[in-house]
């Protein structure tokens, strides 16, 4: 039987290149940062500025965070080797919980080995055949997931379309429970979800909310709480998923946060939570000094918004396309898929490490290279993203005249 499907394998590998849809791995050659050494597929290691991270708040390779991991490990360990309802759970997961709880606002939160497993735990835990989930399309693939392991009638609203959600809700009217789901900000675009209105919607059609704040939490927000804070409704989100592997450190990890039975419900229920390990030592200790961390990292969000308003304005000057925004994440959209790869192997060249994204990861022929600026990035280091840019862009002919 393989050799079959060995050949398909090799024909369709092959048609993925073709295509310039084939995903190449950079291997660093140390720890993640703002400038990094990469080894090329030539075997050379070159020295670049990494515009790709979700190194938001620059926490990835702190001290504070190593040294927290190291003390974590040496007072409770390597590994738990269980399950959290087994003898899996120590003083400081409950402490983590408490405190992610205290920094998010809401009542109780429950830990996962990652904010792909805390999507898809949450809903074929809370929602059954009887119940309707709206969701957002261009939702985060681990949410798509989740909502698929739940046998709640799927309902996709078009991206960030309130109307089309209302009608949706309309067409939900009969069901027990209707959730709405959305990311805070999504991944590809960089665009804020209008969780204002959601939540009007949400109460007009009597529907619970649940946001993925994985590229938010710690930074989006007067005080990096997330996109409720920017949107000043703390109150009236009912379920927050976030990852511990992007702003916060970025090692791994995530969690369920939001009102009290829910996450109760979830600890006896939720099948990742249940039948997956628990979350290290050394990352519960360098989480919780993340969190620390963030809570008074005004001068980290000063600095960030400043670093994405220098590369926006100066990219949009030079004439390129980008989407409008506030975010961190910037889109450079190119449409044309090999034009995007190809531009992102001469910014390496040029000592700029972004990366291209294309189909399935996004619709076909809306290309783009997405950059994502971090509070670690000096001025100097936008500035010569941004030349490196103009001088590829112009080479390609990606410029606007
Ligand atoms: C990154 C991301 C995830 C996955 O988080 P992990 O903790 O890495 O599994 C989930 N949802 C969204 C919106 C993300 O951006």
């Amino acid at each position: 039987m393989y050799e079959r499907m060995k050949q398909d394998l090799e024909q369709r590998l092959h048609e993925l290149e073709t295509q310039g849809l084939y995903k190449i791995e950079r291997v660093l050659q140390g720890a993640q940062g703002p400038e990094i050494s990469v080894r090329l597929s030539n075997g050379k290691t070159i020295s670049a500025l990494n515009f790709c991270a979700n190194n938001y708040l620059g926490l990835a390779n702190r001290p504070e965070l190593i040294a927290a991991a190291t003390k974590a490990m040496q007072e409770w360990g390597y590994g738990l080797s269980s399950v959290r309802f087994i003898c899996g759970t120590q003083e400081q997961h409950r402490l983590l919980e408490q405190e992610l709880s205290a920094f998010l606002g809401t009542e109780d939160t429950i830990l996962f080995s990652s904010c792909f497993d805390a999507n898809g735990g949450v809903f074929e835990a809370l929602l059954d055949a009887d119940s309707a989930i709206l969701t957002d399309a261009l939702n985060h693939a681990s949410i798509i997931d989740g909502v698929r392991l739940c046998k709640a009638r799927r309902l996709i609203y078009n991206h960030m379309d309130m109307a089309d959600l209302e009608q949706k809700l309309r067409e939900a009217a009969d069901a027990k429970y209707r959730m709405i789901v959305t990311d805070g900000v999504f991944s590809m675009d960089g665009d804020i979800a209008d969780l204002k209105s959601i939540c009007d919607l949400a109460d007009q059609y009597d529907a619970l909310v649940l946001v993925d704040d994985s590229h938010a939490t710690g930074f989006i927000g007067p005080h990096g709480r997330g996109t409720a804070e920017h949107w000043n409704i703390q109150d009236r989100v009912d379920l927050i998923t976030t990852t511990f592997g992007k702003a916060l450190g970025g090692a791994s990890g995530g969690c369920v946060s939001g009102r009290r039975e829910l996450i109760q419900w979830l600890r006896q229920k939720a099948r990742p939570y249940l039948f997956s390990n628990t979350l290290a030592p050394a990352i519960v200790g360098a989480t919780r000094e993340a969190l620390r961390i963030a809570a008074e990292a005004q001068d980290l969000r000063n600095q960030l918004a400043r670093n994405t308003m220098r590369f926006r304005r100066a990219m949009e000057a030079a004439g390129f396309t980008i989407r409008q925004g506030h975010h961190p994440i910037v889109p450079i959209m190119l449409g044309d898929e090999k034009l995007a790869v190809q531009m992102a192997k001469a910014l390496l060249d040029e000592g700029i490490y972004v990366i291209a994204f294309s189909y399935p990861v996004v619709p076909r022929g809306l290309a783009r290279i997405r950059v994502q600026l971090s509070a670690v990035h000096t001025d100097e280091m936008v500035d010569r993203c941004v030349a490196a840019f103009i001088k590829v862009g112009k080479a390609l002919g990606a410029l606007k005249t």
